[in-house]
């Protein structure tokens, strides 16, 4: 995985999540233990996910929502809000540095799991990144939906 210039730190999550669901599966772990989704996060998924075109990998009853979230200082009070994949490209012009996580939800059965995390930010890079950088978000998206 090669990062481009503007997306930073990038860190995929997805070993972490198939261990997870192997434990699941494996019956380590329970579906209580796993679908434990918090109601903010339920909701938040409701009003605000992105839907995807990957079923829930525990319950299989409907499509994986993903919520984006972003952090950092530089956001200031702003710090913690969900944001839309397609409004990081312009708080790319905006803003020095931050940090996004995607998580994907399960409105159905509460799975819930970090998707992955990268840092953007002009930070002083040249601006021409920006679209390499919502490029990349794509591509990570139709990658998360063809496993
Ligand atoms: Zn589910």
């Amino acid at each position: 995985m090669t990062a481009v210039e503007t997306t930073r730190s990038l860190i995929d999550y997805s070993l972490a999540r198939r261990a997870v669901l192997a434990a699941l599966f494996g019956g380590r772990a329970t579906a209580t233990d796993v679908c434990d989704a918090h109601p903010y996060l339920l909701r938040a998924a409701k009003f605000h996910g992105e839907p995807t075109s990957e079923q829930c990998p525990v319950c299989r009853k409907e499509p994986l929502m993903h919520v984006t979230y972003t952090y950092g200082d530089a956001l200031g009070q702003y710090s913690g809000r969900i944001k839309a994949t397609r409004e990081l490209a312009q708080m790319e012009y905006e803003v020095s540095e931050f940090t996004v996580y995607v998580v994907e939800v399960c409105q159905s059965c509460g799975w819930n799991h970090l998707r992955q995390s990268f840092v953007l930010g002009h930070g002083g890079l040249a601006r021409a990144g920006t679209q390499v950088a919502a490029r990349r978000l794509t591509h990570s998206r139709e990658r998360a939906l063809s496993e």
